[in-house]
């Protein structure tokens, strides 16, 4: 039975859980500082770093405003090219396109590649109760599926693990799954890479169909995009009869030319590097070369939600770098699953909730996992403003009832400031028998105890300013 998200506790909870987890701890602190020590060199280098930036920003705004234009367009040329462009609403319809394209191949063993899309929406345990086995062959994805886990990071899905965690992996899975880990294979990296390539080379060679996601879609000429540092993304890609790519509508960028921009941003960003190792692009099919049969499946799943929200949409900006979880304190925290979702870190703080709505206690405890330190308004190279969508969100949270003590107080205030004379007598009522009645030191119960302890209450005057300001000016109110 693959794993998934589904029934994840909120925020707090499983934080609890995940910080107490030194190893993991240790894990995701040592990544996340080699990658963000990186990044932040090759950012420096750019003396157009700032520029490059707001260049991106621009581009996915302009897609943003005018996504139903760009799309259209998108399926014109990828139709044009021989492909054949599906739209689907949610996940479920997604799922099912997928699964009956398969099956129509009558395969019952399929490849996959970088595609957190296909996680989003639960597509592998769809296709295994439809009787399709469908293996990750992304390097961290692939430690991902045999560990029976599940992905903590937009780019490493596998940063939670270290170099012995992962050789214990291969050896007692790989076997169940295919070429077994070769005998006395040992947690040196390059003999965990050999292993991982002899094994996944057995699954490109024998695949029929493969489905892919990807990074841009390039609405001018319909083109995909992967990027990626194995090269297994263009085994699958390019080796299978039949490949399907899975693909969230916010990809779109409307220019061949735009791809300058955000290539230098992605490979700096996401793993430090001035360019990724492998960049596959491909545009329907041609005879001959590469798969016979192209389909995209384009995918809303909640974006159109996330568009319609003034703040969040900004979030759609998003071309899943990983600086912000790499920068952010609380995912060094917490590692990413405690996020519940394939989206961790600060992006899925917010992404997520904008997603699925804030009805979910889930969703609903995410706008709180930041410190609102804005380290990740700092990184993000599509500039997102963290710390305003997070905001934002809270004050949604509050609105829609998930905090009733606070929703009802807040009601009460508002009802009373609403009637200028129940107004006026509160604010003197106060002045009268506030200072008898509070103490100057309170003390809350539990570990609140601790903040209350080196403070104190304001003094409450005894007079108001409008009281103050009748009587010294004369004036009335
Ligand atoms: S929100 Fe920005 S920093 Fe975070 S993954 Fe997306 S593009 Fe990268």
């Amino acid at each position: 039975m693959t794993r998934s998200f589904l029934g994840w506790p909120a925020f707090p909870e499983a934080a609890e859980r995940e910080v107490g987890n030194r190893q993991l701890r240790e894990n995701v602190r040592r990544a996340t500082h080699t990658i963000r020590g990186k990044r932040a060199v090759l950012a420096a280098e750019r003396p157009d770093w700032e520029a490059l930036r707001d260049t991106a920003a621009a581009i996915k705004d302009q897609v943003l405003s005018h996504l139903e234009e760009y799309l259209l367009q998108v399926e014109e040329k990828v139709t044009a090219a021989g492909g054949t462009v599906h739209w689907a609403r949610d996940a479920a319809e997604a799922n099912r396109i997928v699964t009956d394209l398969v099956r129509a191949t009558g395969e019952t063993e399929i490849v996959k590649v970088k595609s957190m899309l296909t996680e989003e929406i639960g597509l592998d345990a769809a296709l295994e109760a439809a009787g399709i086995n469908a293996r990750e062959t992304d390097l961290a994805a692939t430690i991902v599926q045999l560990g029976d886990d599940l992905p903590s990071h937009v780019v490493v899905p596998a940063l939670h693990r270290n170099r012995s965690e992962i050789r214990d992996i291969f050896v007692r899975e790989m076997g169940r799954h295919g070429r077994p880990a070769p005998e006395g294979l040992t947690d040196d990296p390059a003999e965990l890479a050999e292993a991982a390539r002899l094994h996944l080379r057995e699954k490109f060679l024998g695949a029929k169909v493969a489905v892919s996601g990807a990074n841009f879609l390039v609405a001018e000429t319909g083109t995909l995009v992967v990027v990626e540092s194995e090269g297994n993304g263009r085994m699958c890609l390019t080796l299978a009869d039949t490949l399907i790519s899975v693909v969230g509508i916010e990809k779109t960028v409307p220019r061949w030319q735009d791809l300058e921009v955000f290539l230098q941003l992605l490979a700096r960003n996401a793993t430090g590097e001035r360019m990724a190792p492998y960049t596959s692009t491909w545009t329907g099919t041609t005879d001959g070369d590469g798969p016979a049969a192209f389909h995209l499946v384009l995918v809303d799943n909640g974006r159109t939600r996330a568009l319609a929200d003034p703040v969040g949409r900004q979030a759609l900006r998003c071309i899943r770098c990983g600086a912000c979880m790499n920068i952010c304190p609380v995912y060094e925290r917490t590692g990413g699953h405690a996020y519940g979702s394939v989206y961790p870190g600060p992006i899925g703080a917010i992404l997520n909730p904008l997603l699925k709505g804030l009805d979910d206690p889930q969703t609903a405890s995410l706008p709180y996992a930041s410190t609102l330190c804005g380290a990740c308004n700092d990184v993000c190279p599509v500039r997102i403003r963290f710390t305003d969508v997070l905001l934002d969100l809270r004050a949604q949270v509050a609105d829609g009832g998930q905090h009733p003590v606070e929703r009802a107080a807040l009601g009460a205030v508002g009802s009373v400031m609403a009637h200028q004379a129940a107004w006026k007598a509160a604010v003197k009522g106060i002045g009268v028998v506030g200072p008898l009645l509070l103490p100057r030191k309170i003390r809350l119960p539990g570990p609140l105890g601790g903040w209350t302890d080196s403070r104190a209450l304001p003094d409450i005057p005894r007079e108001s300013f409008r009281g103050w300001w009748k009587r010294t000016e004369g004036a009335t109110e």
